[in-house]
C-alpha cells in the first residue's frame, strides 16, 4: 500500500525529496499546500514543477479523499459525503457555533464494529479503519469547504476511534503539531463507546485532548440492551479509565447519554447517572435520539426536560446537545449507508 501524502510531515517530505532528486525546500512548499491551502492534490500545487507533481502522484496516494456530495440543512449544519480512494464512503459534519465558529464532526472508521443498536454507523459492521492520511484529508476537506481552519473538532462521526489508535493518534499529532495544523488539543474531543484499552492508551498520550465516553446507561442491565456484548466493557472498568484519563490528561471527561424513550430515560436512571458522574468529576451531555429507522424513539420534550432536571438535582453538571441536523439523514452514518445502497 502506498503512503498517504497528507500524512507526511515536513521532515519525511524533505527526506523523500532528497531521495528522489528534488531540492529539500520543496517539502515546505508541499506542506504549505496541505496545511495552509487545504489541498493534497499535487495538480493544485501550482508552484511545483511538473516532474515533482507527477512524482508525488506516482509515489503517494493523493488525493485520498474527494467530496462526493454536500448536504446543507436549514439549521446551518453541512454534511459532506466523502469518497475514499477505494470507493468506500464516510461522512463528516460542519456544525455552527456562536460568533461564526465551526466545529467539525469527523469519522475514524468505515463502519463500526461496536454495533450499538440505535446507531446507523454500526449497522453493517466494520468495513475498515481509516488511515492517518485519510483522517487528515477528511479534516482538510472540511477546511476547504468553509475556507478556513475550524475552531473545534469532535471525533463523533462514523466509527470507534479508540479501536483505531494506530492511525488516529498520528492524525491527532498532525492536528496539533506546529508544522502541522497547530490546533490546541483542548479543542479536540475523541468520543468512545467505552473501549477501555483504547481509553488507557489515550490517557498515555498525556496531552490535553478531551475525552467523551458514550455511557448511555448508569447500570449494566440497561447498557446491555443498547450495546452488544462483543465490545462492551463493564461500567466499573470504564469509570476507572475515566479517572485515569482525568489524572493523566488533566481534563474533565464528558459522559454522553443518548436518550431512548422507555429504555434509559427514567428519573431513577437520571439520578443514578448524576450520582455516578458527580463521583467521577465528569460532566454529562444528553443527546436526544435521532431516528435512524430502528425501533427506538426519542423521548418527549417533557421527559427530556424532566430527565435533565433530575440529573442536575444530584449536583452533576449537565448539558443537552443542541438539536441540529434533525432533518432527514441527520444521524451520523445514514449518508454512507445510502451511498452504499446506491453503489450496489
Ligand atoms: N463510536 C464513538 C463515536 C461515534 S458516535 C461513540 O460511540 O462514542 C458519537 C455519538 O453519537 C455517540 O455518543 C453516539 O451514541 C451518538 N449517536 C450515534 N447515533 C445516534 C443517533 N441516531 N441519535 C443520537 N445519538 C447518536
Ligand atoms: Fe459505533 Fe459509536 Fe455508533 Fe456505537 S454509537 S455503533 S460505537 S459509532
Amino acid at each position: 500500500m502506498k503512503n498517504f501524502l497528507a500524512a507526511q510531515n515536513t521532515e519525511a517530505l524533505s527526506a523523500w525529496c532528497e531521495a528522489n532528486g528534488f531540492p529539500k525546500f520543496r517539502a515546505k512548499q508541499i506542506r504549505q499546500w496541505i496545511t495552509g491551502k487545504f489541498t493534497a492534490d499535487p495538480d493544485a500545487m501550482l508552484n511545483l514543477p511538473g516532474s515533482l507533481r507527477s512524482g508525488l502522484k506516482e509515489f503517494f496516494v493523493t488525493p485520498a479523499v474527494t467530496v462526493k456530495e454536500i448536504f446543507s440543512s436549514p439549521d446551518a449544519v453541512d454534511k459532506l459525503l466523502l469518497e475514499l480512494h477505494d470507493g468506500e464512503h464516510i461522512e463528516m459534519a460542519v456544525l455552527p457555533a456562536a460568533d461564526g465558529r465551526k466545529t467539525f464532526c469527523l469519522s475514524t472508521q468505515v463502519g463500526c464494529p461496536v454495533g450499538c443498536r440505535f446507531c446507523a454507523s454500526g449497522q453493517n459492521g466494520l468495513k475498515r479503519n481509516l488511515s492517518t492520511g485519510e483522517i487528515i484529508e477528511e479534516f482538510i476537506a472540511g477546511c476547504a469547504h468553509i475556507g478556513k481552519k475550524c475552531d473545534n473538532i469532535v471525533f463523533m462521526g462514523i466509527g470507534e476511534g479508540l479501536l483505531n489508535c494506530n492511525e488516529l493518534f498520528p492524525a491527532l499529532e498532525a492536528l496539533v503539531a506546529e508544522d502541522g495544523f497547530n490546533l490546541s488539543p483542548r479543542r479536540i474531543t475523541v468520543s468512545t463507546s467505552g473501549y477501555v484499552p483504547g481509553m488507557e492508551k489515550f490517557a498515555g498520550l498525556q496531552k490535553e485532548f478531551n475525552l467523551a465516553v458514550s455511557l448511555h446507561a448508569p447500570d449494566e442491565e440497561t447498557r446491555a440492551k443498547i450495546i452488544p456484548d462483543t465490545l462492551r466493557f463493564p461500567i466499573a472498568e470504564i469509570l476507572k479509565a475515566v479517572d485515569l484519563y482525568r489524572e493523566k490528561a488533566g481534563r474533565m471527561v464528558t459522559l454522553e447519554y443518548t436518550l431512548l424513550a422507555g429504555i434509559n430515560d427514567s428519573v431513577a436512571q437520571a439520578e443514578a447517572l448524576g450520582r455516578l458522574a458527580y463521583a467521577h468529576h465528569a460532566k454529562i451531555n444528553l443527546i436526544p435520539y435521532n431516528a435512524t429507522g430502528t425501533a427506538y424513539r426519542r423521548p418527549s420534550r417533557e421527559q427530556i426536560e424532566k430527565f435533565e432536571r433530575a440529573v442536575a438535582s444530584t449536583g452533576a453538571s449537565v448539558t443537552r446537545r443542541i438539536e441540529r441536523g434533525s432533518g432527514k439523514n441527520a444521524a451520523c452514518g445514514q449518508l454512507r449507508i445510502k451511498a452504499d445502497g446506491q453503489k450496489k
